[in-house]
């Protein structure tokens, strides 16, 4: 793969980089249907929703649609019961989220706004730094910078970042980089740019640095070997057998299962 030589600074003079970004996404950013709105508690759905899962998982069974007609205000989250948010998050596992979601409608209402600051949106439950940025710019429209999986492969291969960028120091540096490059007069635009590049150009593994509008930008020779990461833990085999009992009319024992991840759902007891 040929990787071009970067002939630009954007540290030294992020106008052009940002100017590229916004002129790439105007032409080839996709229409998802959290960039029509600039309500934050539909922003903050997605988000929470795009946290574990795909975005074609998301799409490809209208989960954010149908979430937002079942829930389409804090108001209606906020009283919503377990088996209501269960079943309204089917499918999308890590239900800890939907939870938690629940969870950040009530300190809204009880905050009876919206916050749009930094320090406001992080005291709601769950929200941190990476949500209340995305929050403030894809909703408010205001200067912020995102930095997730994506756009921390893109940015460590655009200045050629050779440190772990899942360490502290390593995600330190990075929201540093990601707040000096942030476009302040277009955050939605420059935001959704960043990621998309890394959903299609900047892929994991080998990019396709020939389509990247941002390679005259981009300082790596070696962007396979981008972003250290810190080796995985070793992933643990979990054996277990469930018992299928069903009584006289038909009906099979189900028990709430009590552990963090999946509590409340209902799964066939085990032995
Ligand atoms: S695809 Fe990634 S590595 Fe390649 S030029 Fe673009 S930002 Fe750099």
């Amino acid at each position: 793969m040929l990787k071009p030589v970067a002939t630009l600074d954007p540290l030294t003079d992020p106008a052009p980089f940002r100017d590229a970004l916004a002129e790439w996404f105007g032409k080839h950013g996709r229409d998802y249907p959290w960039r029509r709105t600039s309500d934050p508690y539909a922003v903050l759905v997605s988000e929470v929703m795009l946290q574990q899962t795909q975005i074609a998982t998301v799409l490809g069974r209208n989960y954010y649609g149908r979430f937002l007609d079942r829930f389409p205000d804090p108001e209606s989250l906020a009283i919503a019961d377990d088996a209501d948010l269960l079943k309204a998050w089917e499918g999308l596992g890590y239900y800890r989220r939907v939870r938690m979601l629940r969870e950040t409608a009530r300190a809204v209402l009880a905050a009876g706004v919206f916050p749009g600051s930094l320090d406001a949106l992080q005291k709601l439950p769950g929200v941190g730094r990476y949500t209340a940025n995305a929050v403030r710019a894809f909703a408010f429209d205001l200067p912020a910078a995102v930095v997730d999986g994506n756009v921390a492969r893109v940015l460590s291969r655009l200045v050629d970042f050779r440190e772990t960028v899942d360490s502290p120091a390593g995600l330190k540096h990075l929201w540093t980089l990601a707040d000096e490059l942030a476009d302040p007069q277009r955050p939605k635009i420059y935001n959704s740019a960043l990621m998309e590049i890394g959903q299609t150009c900047c892929r994991p593994g080998v990019p396709d640095c020939l389509a990247c509008p941002i390679a005259r930008f981009c300082k790596t020779r070696e962007p396979e070997t981008l972003p250290v990461k810190t080796p995985k833990a070793k992933t643990t085999h979990v054996e277990s057998h469930v018992l299928w009992m069903r009584d006289s009319e038909g009906r099979v024992l189900l028990h709430q299962e009590q552990g963090k991840r999946r509590q409340g759902l209902w799964k066939l007891p085990e032995r």
